[in-house]
Protein backbone atom coordinates (compact mmCIF):
# COMPACT_ATOMS: atom_id res chain seq x y z
CA UNK A 1 0.00 0.00 0.00
CA UNK A 2 0.91 3.39 -0.48
CA UNK A 3 1.56 5.38 2.15
CA UNK A 4 -0.86 9.11 2.02
CA UNK A 5 1.15 12.04 1.74
CA UNK A 6 0.53 15.65 2.41
CA UNK A 7 3.01 18.30 2.08
CA UNK A 8 3.27 21.65 2.71
CA UNK A 9 4.98 24.12 0.49
CA UNK A 10 5.93 27.45 2.40
CA UNK A 11 7.38 29.09 -0.39
CA UNK A 12 8.92 32.13 0.60
CA UNK A 13 6.63 33.14 4.00
CA UNK A 14 7.21 32.75 7.50
CA UNK A 15 10.27 34.03 8.76
CA UNK A 16 11.99 31.63 11.70
CA UNK A 17 10.29 33.06 14.69
CA UNK A 18 7.16 32.33 12.68
CA UNK A 19 7.80 29.24 11.08
CA UNK A 20 8.15 27.85 14.22
CA UNK A 21 5.57 29.30 15.89
CA UNK A 22 3.15 27.42 13.12
CA UNK A 23 5.25 24.04 13.41
CA UNK A 24 4.70 24.42 17.17
CA UNK A 25 0.59 24.45 17.04
CA UNK A 26 0.71 21.74 14.12
CA UNK A 27 2.67 19.68 16.45
CA UNK A 28 0.03 19.98 19.06
CA UNK A 29 -2.77 19.28 16.67
CA UNK A 30 -1.76 16.69 14.06
CA UNK A 31 -1.16 12.88 15.40
CA UNK A 32 0.92 10.14 14.31
CA UNK A 33 -0.84 7.85 11.65
CA UNK A 34 1.28 4.82 10.34
CA UNK A 35 -0.36 5.61 6.63
CA UNK A 36 -0.33 9.40 6.37
CA UNK A 37 2.99 11.05 6.30
CA UNK A 38 3.24 15.10 6.76
CA UNK A 39 5.46 17.25 5.03
CA UNK A 40 7.09 20.41 5.98
CA UNK A 41 8.72 22.35 2.70
CA UNK A 42 9.82 25.61 4.43
CA UNK A 43 12.21 27.81 3.44
CA UNK A 44 16.04 26.96 3.11
CA UNK A 45 16.46 29.31 6.45
CA UNK A 46 13.84 27.81 8.45
CA UNK A 47 15.22 24.56 7.67
CA UNK A 48 18.22 24.50 10.11
CA UNK A 49 15.95 25.49 13.20
CA UNK A 50 13.13 23.59 12.27
CA UNK A 51 14.82 20.31 12.03
CA UNK A 52 15.69 20.42 15.72
CA UNK A 53 12.28 21.11 17.06
CA UNK A 54 10.28 18.82 14.46
CA UNK A 55 9.06 15.63 16.23
CA UNK A 56 9.97 13.26 13.90
CA UNK A 57 7.09 11.17 14.56
CA UNK A 58 4.51 13.69 13.15
CA UNK A 59 6.66 15.43 10.24
CA UNK A 60 9.49 14.56 7.73
CA UNK A 61 10.99 17.91 5.83
CA UNK A 62 11.64 19.04 2.40
CA UNK A 63 13.61 21.27 0.62
CA UNK A 64 11.54 23.87 -1.83
CA UNK A 65 14.79 23.80 -3.68
CA UNK A 66 18.72 22.92 -4.24
CA UNK A 67 21.83 22.91 -6.44
CA UNK A 68 22.84 20.10 -8.64
CA UNK A 69 26.53 19.90 -7.76
CA UNK A 70 27.60 19.02 -4.38
CA UNK A 71 30.20 21.36 -3.93
CA UNK A 72 32.25 24.48 -5.11
CA UNK A 73 32.14 27.46 -6.15
CA UNK A 74 28.50 28.38 -6.43
CA UNK A 75 27.76 31.56 -4.99
CA UNK A 76 24.40 31.83 -2.68
CA UNK A 77 23.70 27.88 -4.10
CA UNK A 78 23.27 25.02 -1.19
CA UNK A 79 23.72 21.79 -2.16
CA UNK A 80 21.84 18.53 -1.65
CA UNK A 81 24.78 17.07 -0.32
CA UNK A 82 24.58 19.70 2.36
CA UNK A 83 20.88 19.18 2.80
CA UNK A 84 21.21 15.26 3.32
CA UNK A 85 20.91 15.08 6.86
CA UNK A 86 18.40 17.83 7.53
CA UNK A 87 15.40 16.38 5.02
CA UNK A 88 14.02 13.38 3.84
CA UNK A 89 12.35 15.20 0.46
CA UNK A 90 13.11 17.87 -1.76
CA UNK A 91 10.45 19.78 -4.03
CA UNK A 92 12.10 19.68 -7.39
CA UNK A 93 10.69 21.72 -11.05
CA UNK A 94 8.26 23.30 -8.87
CA UNK A 95 6.33 25.51 -11.58
CA UNK A 96 7.76 28.94 -10.11
CA UNK A 97 11.16 27.54 -10.04
CA UNK A 98 10.55 26.59 -13.84
CA UNK A 99 8.88 29.98 -15.09
CA UNK A 100 10.45 32.24 -12.87
CA UNK A 101 13.61 31.34 -12.08
CA UNK A 102 13.63 29.80 -16.09
CA UNK A 103 14.93 26.24 -14.69
CA UNK A 104 14.69 24.04 -18.17
CA UNK A 105 14.24 20.54 -18.44
CA UNK A 106 18.10 19.69 -17.81
CA UNK A 107 18.15 21.76 -15.22
CA UNK A 108 15.69 19.57 -13.39
CA UNK A 109 17.00 16.17 -14.28
CA UNK A 110 20.11 17.73 -12.79
CA UNK A 111 18.79 17.96 -9.54
CA UNK A 112 16.56 15.11 -9.84
CA UNK A 113 19.90 13.16 -10.13
CA UNK A 114 21.61 14.91 -7.61
CA UNK A 115 18.72 14.76 -4.99
CA UNK A 116 18.55 10.82 -5.27
CA UNK A 117 22.34 10.62 -5.54
CA UNK A 118 22.09 12.48 -1.76
CA UNK A 119 19.31 10.14 -0.39
CA UNK A 120 17.22 12.65 -0.82
CA UNK A 121 13.63 11.56 -2.46
CA UNK A 122 12.66 14.09 -5.16
CA UNK A 123 9.11 15.77 -5.36
CA UNK A 124 8.65 16.23 -8.69
CA UNK A 125 6.40 19.09 -10.06
CA UNK A 126 5.06 18.35 -13.53
CA UNK A 127 2.27 20.31 -14.86
CA UNK A 128 1.05 22.00 -18.20
CA UNK A 129 0.37 25.83 -18.78
CA UNK A 130 -2.95 27.32 -19.92
CA UNK A 131 -1.92 27.81 -23.44
CA UNK A 132 -0.99 24.28 -23.66
CA UNK A 133 -4.04 22.78 -22.26
CA UNK A 134 -5.71 24.46 -25.03
CA UNK A 135 -3.80 23.36 -27.38
CA UNK A 136 -4.31 19.40 -26.51
CA UNK A 137 -0.30 19.59 -25.64
CA UNK A 138 -0.78 18.30 -21.92
CA UNK A 139 0.30 14.87 -22.79
CA UNK A 140 3.07 16.01 -24.94
CA UNK A 141 4.14 18.29 -21.76
CA UNK A 142 3.99 15.41 -19.41
CA UNK A 143 5.64 12.80 -21.36
CA UNK A 144 8.91 15.70 -21.95
CA UNK A 145 9.15 16.64 -17.75
CA UNK A 146 8.33 12.92 -16.65
CA UNK A 147 10.73 11.44 -19.42
CA UNK A 148 13.53 13.91 -19.31
CA UNK A 149 13.34 14.44 -15.16
CA UNK A 150 14.17 11.20 -14.47
CA UNK A 151 16.54 9.61 -17.06
CA UNK A 152 19.22 9.10 -15.14
CA UNK A 153 17.37 7.00 -12.63
CA UNK A 154 17.09 2.99 -12.21
CA UNK A 155 13.56 1.45 -11.99
CA UNK A 156 14.69 1.49 -8.32
CA UNK A 157 15.05 4.75 -8.21
CA UNK A 158 12.32 6.00 -9.92
CA UNK A 159 9.90 3.67 -7.39
CA UNK A 160 11.20 5.80 -4.68
CA UNK A 161 9.93 9.25 -6.08
CA UNK A 162 7.09 11.47 -5.78
CA UNK A 163 5.21 12.93 -8.54
CA UNK A 164 2.98 15.99 -7.94
CA UNK A 165 0.97 16.58 -11.01
CA UNK A 166 0.42 20.08 -10.77
CA UNK A 167 -1.40 22.33 -13.47
CA UNK A 168 0.54 25.38 -13.51
CA UNK A 169 -3.50 27.35 -14.20
CA UNK A 170 -3.99 25.54 -11.02
CA UNK A 171 -1.29 27.20 -9.24
CA UNK A 172 -2.83 30.22 -6.93
CA UNK A 173 0.67 32.16 -8.53
CA UNK A 174 -0.71 31.44 -11.92
CA UNK A 175 -4.33 31.77 -11.86
CA UNK A 176 -5.77 29.55 -9.45
CA UNK A 177 -8.59 27.62 -11.29
CA UNK A 178 -10.03 24.37 -9.88
CA UNK A 179 -8.97 21.28 -12.11
CA UNK A 180 -11.64 19.10 -12.20
CA UNK A 181 -11.30 15.48 -10.54
CA UNK A 182 -12.07 13.90 -13.83
CA UNK A 183 -9.36 16.23 -15.66
CA UNK A 184 -7.00 15.08 -12.71
CA UNK A 185 -7.72 11.66 -12.77
CA UNK A 186 -6.94 11.82 -16.66
CA UNK A 187 -3.44 13.42 -16.38
CA UNK A 188 -2.26 11.45 -13.07
CA UNK A 189 -3.50 8.47 -14.91
CA UNK A 190 -1.10 9.31 -18.07
CA UNK A 191 1.70 10.07 -15.41
CA UNK A 192 1.47 6.45 -14.41
CA UNK A 193 0.97 4.98 -17.64
CA UNK A 194 4.00 6.79 -18.85
CA UNK A 195 6.36 5.58 -15.40
CA UNK A 196 4.41 1.81 -16.72
CA UNK A 197 6.28 2.23 -20.20
CA UNK A 198 9.71 3.20 -19.11
CA UNK A 199 9.97 1.30 -15.75
CA UNK A 200 7.62 -1.39 -16.13
CA UNK A 201 4.37 -1.69 -14.12
CA UNK A 202 6.00 -2.68 -10.37
CA UNK A 203 7.92 0.33 -10.61
CA UNK A 204 4.68 2.37 -11.56
CA UNK A 205 2.57 0.55 -8.85
CA UNK A 206 4.93 1.93 -6.87
CA UNK A 207 5.68 5.48 -7.57
CA UNK A 208 3.09 8.14 -5.50
CA UNK A 209 1.70 10.31 -7.12
CA UNK A 210 0.33 13.74 -5.54
CA UNK A 211 -1.92 16.65 -6.71
CA UNK A 212 -1.24 20.38 -6.36
CA UNK A 213 -3.20 23.14 -6.95
CA UNK A 214 -4.79 25.82 -4.95
CA UNK A 215 -5.75 22.63 -2.28
CA UNK A 216 -7.52 23.74 0.90
CA UNK A 217 -9.12 22.02 3.87
CA UNK A 218 -12.81 22.25 1.91
CA UNK A 219 -11.70 20.69 -1.42
CA UNK A 220 -9.04 18.88 -0.23
CA UNK A 221 -10.86 15.28 -0.52
CA UNK A 222 -12.26 15.71 -3.50
CA UNK A 223 -8.55 15.00 -4.98
CA UNK A 224 -7.65 12.36 -2.19
CA UNK A 225 -10.37 10.30 -3.14
CA UNK A 226 -9.33 10.44 -7.32
CA UNK A 227 -8.28 6.39 -7.63
CA UNK A 228 -4.40 6.62 -8.10
CA UNK A 229 -4.19 9.83 -6.10
CA UNK A 230 -1.71 9.50 -3.15
CA UNK A 231 -2.32 12.99 -1.51
CA UNK A 232 -1.81 16.83 -2.29
CA UNK A 233 1.09 18.86 -2.81
CA UNK A 234 -0.44 22.52 -0.30
CA UNK A 235 0.87 26.16 -1.30
CA UNK A 236 -1.20 29.02 0.00
CA UNK A 237 -2.76 26.83 2.25
CA UNK A 238 -0.19 25.24 4.29
CA UNK A 239 0.79 28.52 6.09
CA UNK A 240 -3.06 28.79 7.61
CA UNK A 241 -2.93 26.37 10.54
CA UNK A 242 -6.31 26.04 10.24
CA UNK A 243 -6.74 24.75 6.47
CA UNK A 244 -3.45 22.90 6.75
CA UNK A 245 -4.81 20.92 9.67
CA UNK A 246 -8.37 20.89 8.30
CA UNK A 247 -6.46 18.82 5.10
CA UNK A 248 -4.74 16.19 7.64
CA UNK A 249 -7.70 15.50 9.38
CA UNK A 250 -9.70 15.11 5.84
CA UNK A 251 -6.98 12.33 5.20
CA UNK A 252 -7.29 11.19 8.47
CA UNK A 253 -11.01 10.65 7.78
CA UNK A 254 -10.75 9.14 4.78
CA UNK A 255 -8.69 6.51 6.52
CA UNK A 256 -10.57 5.80 9.12
CA UNK A 257 -13.57 5.37 6.48
CA UNK A 258 -11.25 3.26 4.72
CA UNK A 259 -10.55 1.06 7.77
CA UNK A 260 -14.09 0.61 8.44
CA UNK A 261 -14.77 -0.85 5.21
CA UNK A 262 -12.30 -3.34 5.14
C1 LIG B 1 2.34 24.72 -4.80
O1 LIG B 1 3.06 25.62 -4.41
O2 LIG B 1 2.84 23.64 -5.13
C2 LIG B 1 0.90 24.93 -4.89
C3 LIG B 1 0.12 23.93 -5.27
O3 LIG B 1 0.44 26.17 -4.55
P1 LIG B 1 -1.07 26.59 -4.24
O4 LIG B 1 -1.66 25.53 -3.36
O5 LIG B 1 -0.94 27.91 -3.55
O6 LIG B 1 -1.78 26.68 -5.55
Amino acid sequence: MRKTLIVGNWKMHLNTMQASILLHRLQERIRIHRDIEVVLAPSMLVLQPLSLQIDRRKFRLAAQNAYHKDMGAFTGEVSFTMLRDLVHYAIIGHSERRLIFGETLTDISEKVAAAVRNGITPILCVGETKTDRLAKHTKRVLHDQVVTALKNLTSEDVEEIVIAYEPIWAISTFGGELATPNLVKEAMDYIRHQISELYGKKTAEKVRVLYGGSVDDQIARGYMEIDGCDGVLVGGASTSYHKFSGIVDAAYRMQRELGEET
